[in-house]
């Protein structure tokens, strides 16, 4: 089926460098599919470490021009890129369904998501505050600037292949940086589409490219290049250890979006449809691929039945299907290796004694579909309880005691996203505070919002996006310190 947009230009087969359309050097191209059927939906180039360079140079040229702007001009151009990106909803969200997979629904509500840091950010450019510090003796003045960290690269993801850019260019832009983006292979033309339309907001030649191609040429020249003072990256923690070890070697700053394996409990006092809505909204958003989706259900004996026996009735209901179809709630996952991993971590939970309540198996639509799954009684040394599933699978363990919960949910090298459901007032603050993460959902499925820090702890990363806090992950600090007679 091709793909029918208001807005055809939208849909770019060339790579935003320095201001310009290119095509790869070598000429070579790659494809992109559409997972939920396996058609070609476009192109783009397939380029390397060349082509990175001189995006990387023209971002460093670049820089004085966009540095110097007040951000209130920064955020005029902001401002414009935003609007546009509302404007043109829907175009963007039929390209990213048609690359991605999720419903179209998730899709436009992403593409508003991803404007919202646009939005956000350019008002936050007028806000760069810096300050003054009492000297410890008479002779001396004190004073803080913060300035722009300089050329930033970002490589992110293709399960939100618009949010986890706009997440990074967003700041980055506001404060005066400029960057080089590297968008997943899976989910290229969602990027270069952004671009076009920050070409048209009036973003100058230079300071945004977008560089489709081999993930490991383009990054290991964005990680090695002297020019580039930080890297931002989202995907997997393996990979990003990969990229940390690279940029040590120029000292770059880092900001670090990993892996999860968030726990979602639910204690005895919990509101029960309350914490099925918010384990349902947690668990198969984007067919349970992000990073912060509940991966282990924790739940207490008193309610665990009830539990278990609601969330199968809901989640037996969900309709999978073409993100294109009206009432698809699950679309595909995003490829078959995605497949092939579920699958594994399904077979290693049945045979460890967990119970398959609905689904367990590929769908019968073929390609990269796998039903809605919900595992009972999946014991905590199984596989699913230490990987991340990135599938619309839901393992459920039951505990006893409040300490237990705390203790199992803290059992990980992650430390992402968390979520609970109780009523309990002293315990939502004991649990809230003995959890080791960075985000905590309390009575609540969904967290993610451009005005609140979104980021890990331990090998979740480092850094954080969104927020007023999010400016200065890409502020330098720099103080002056003045004699006076
Ligand atoms: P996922 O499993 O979600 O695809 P990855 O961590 O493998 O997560 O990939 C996330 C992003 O990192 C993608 O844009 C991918 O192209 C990129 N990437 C993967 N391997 C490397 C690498 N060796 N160097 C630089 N970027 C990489």
């Amino acid at each position: 089926a091709t793909l029918r947009l208001k807005d055809p230009s939208l849909l770019a087969d060339k790579c935003f460098v320095a201001g310009e359309w290119r095509d790869a050097n070598n000429g070579e191209v790659l494809e992109v599919t559409n997972p939920a059927d396996g058609t070609v939906v476009g192109s783009v180039p397939r380029m390397g470490a060349g082509e990175t360079r001189l995006a990387l140079e023209e971002a460093g040229k670049a820089l004085s021009g966009w540095r110097a702007l007040s951000g209130k001009q920064r955020a005029v151009i902001l401002r414009k890129w935003f609007d546009l990106l509302m404007e043109n909803q829907d175009d963007l969200a039929a390209i990213m369904t048609a690359e991605q997979g999720k419903p179209l629904a998730e899709a436009k509500g992403e593409i508003a998501y991803a404007a919202s840091y646009i939005e956000w950010f350019g008002e936050e450019a007028k806000r760069v505050y810096g300050d003054t510090i009492p000297a410890p003796t008479a002779d001396r003045r004190i004073v803080v600037l913060k300035q722009p960290i300089g050329v930033c690269a970002a490589i992110t993801p293709w399960n939100f292949p618009a949010a986890m850019i706009t997440r990074k260019a967003g700041p980055a832009l506001a404060a005066g940086c400029t960057m080089v983006i590297k968008p997943a292979s899976q989910t290229p033309l969602s990027a270069l589409a952004l671009c076009v339309l920050a070409e048209r907001a009036g973003v100058p030649k230079g300071v945004l490219s977008c560089i489709t191609g081999s993930a490991a040429e383009i990054g290991g020249e964005l990680t090695s290049n002297p020019v580039v003072r930080k890297l931002s990256f989202t995907g997997s923690t393996e990979i990003g250890k990969v990229l940390m070890a690279q940029c040590a070697a120029t000292v770059k700053r880092t900001s670090m979006e990993l892996g999860g394996n968030a726990p979602f409990i639910v204690f005895d006092d919990a509101d029960l449809e309350a914490a099925v809505k918010g384990a349902v909204a947690s668990k198969y958003r984007n067919a349970g691929q992000t990073c912060v989706c509940a991966n282990r259900f924790l739940v207490q004996n008193g309610i665990y039945d009830r539990f278990v026996q609601r969330l199968a009735e809901v989640v037996g209901a969900m309709p999978v299907g073409n993100g294109f179809e009206a009432d698809t709630q699950i679309g595909p996952l995003i490829d078959q290796k995605a497949v092939a991993k579920v699958e594994e971590l399904v077979s290693d939970a049945v045979q460890r004694g967990g119970r398959v309540l609905v689904g367990g198996e590929r769908h019968a639509l073929g390609h990269s579909f796998y039903q809605p799954t919900v595992l009972a009684d999946v014991p905590p040394g199984s596989q699913i309880f230490n990987e991340e599933i990135f599938g619309p699978v839901a393992s459920i363990f039951r505990f006893e005691t409040e300490s237990d919960a705390i203790r199992l949910a803290n059992d990980t090298q992650f430390g992402l996203a968390a979520y609970f459901y109780g009523r309990d007032i002293s315990r939502i603050w004991r649990v809230a505070e003995a959890l080791e993460y960075g985000i905590v959902g309390i009575n609540e499925g969904i967290i993610s919002t451009e005005v609140a820090p979104f980021g890990g702890v331990k090998e979740s990363g480092n850094g954080r996006e969104g927020s007023k806090y999010g400016l200065d992950d890409y502020l330098e600090i720099k103080y002056l310190c003045m004699g006076i007679e």
